[in-house]
Order: structure tokens, then C-alpha cells, then sequence
């Protein structure tokens, strides 16, 4: 069964679209947080950042910085988020991979501060060394 993703890029379903090539389609998100709020998708799916294809995700990035230009020049945000939720407990909800490119307004209340978590004594050294480790 194909993705949400896969019919707009197969013009199954409507989407706005702003942007594509080869590799990627870019089209607005249906529930945004701020109007403008885009997505970019790889037309190839993959589910999220741990079976990407790397060459493809550089490009999603190098489009979200397209993208992110054109929403300050074009719709005059001042600011912008990028987001990619990679799994159920990052809240990825659409298991075909995309970036989120959120414009942002002054004072436009669209993320609260996340929640933060404070370290033991030592702590940070020893996770960082396991993180360290897991990435040789
Ligand atoms: P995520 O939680 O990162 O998987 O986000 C999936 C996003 O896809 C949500 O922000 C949805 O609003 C958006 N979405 C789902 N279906 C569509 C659609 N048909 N067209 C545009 N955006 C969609």
C-alpha cells in the first residue's frame, strides 16, 4: 500500500505544491503550525532518518534552505523551523520521511520551550563517551 506521500507525488491526491525535482517534492503541510508551513518529501520513500538514503537526505536539507528563503522573502517570516520526527516516540505520524520547514513570526506562540532534563556529576562525560563509542 502506497504512502499519503507517494499519491500526491503520483498526483493521486491534491496537494500545494511549491517545489520539485528529480528527487524531491516539496508541498504545503495540511494542518500547519503557521501558514506556509511546507513539507519535503523524497520521492523515492523511504520511512525516516535511519533507512534514508544519505545523498537524498543532503538534498532535502539543501532544499529546506530554498524553501526557508522563500518563506522569508516571500511571505515575510522572520524565522523558520526545520523538524523531522524519525519514529513513533519522536511523534513521526506519516512513515514515509519528510522535513518540516515552519515559518515563524514574532511572538506567533507556535512551540512552547521543550522541557528540559539536568545532568548527575559525570553524567554527560559518560553518555558522551557511549554516544562516542556507538558512532565509531
Ligand atoms: P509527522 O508527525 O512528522 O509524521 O507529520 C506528518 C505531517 O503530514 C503532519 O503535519 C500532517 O499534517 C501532514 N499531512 C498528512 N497528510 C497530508 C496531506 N495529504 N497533505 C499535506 N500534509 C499532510
Amino acid at each position: 500500500m502506497s504512502t499519503i506521500f507517494e499519491k500526491i507525488v503520483a498526483r493521486e491526491i491534491p496537494a500545494s505544491i511549491i517545489y520539485e525535482d528529480e528527487l524531491v517534492i516539496s508541498f504545503l503541510d495540511i494542518n500547519p503550525n503557521n501558514k506556509g508551513h511546507a513539507l519535503i518529501v523524497p520521492k523515492k520513500k523511504f520511512v525516516n532518518i535511519f533507512d534514508s538514503d544519505e545523498m537524498v537526505l543532503g538534498h532535502m536539507m539543501h532544499i529546506a534552505k530554498k524553501i526557508a528563503q522563500g518563506l522569508v522573502d516571500g511571505v515575510g517570516a522572520t524565522g523558520v523551523n526545520i523538524v523531522m520526527n524519525n519514529g513513533e516516540d519522536a511523534a513521526q505520524e506519516v512513515f514515509h520521511a519528510h522535513l518540516h520547514v515552519i515559518p515563524r513570526y514574532p511572538e506567533d506562540g507556535v512551540f512552547q520551550r521543550p522541557k528540559t532534563k539536568t545532568y548527575e556529576d559525570g553524567e554527560a562525560m559518560k553518555l558522551a563517551e557511549e554516544i562516542k563509542n556507538a558512532i565509531a
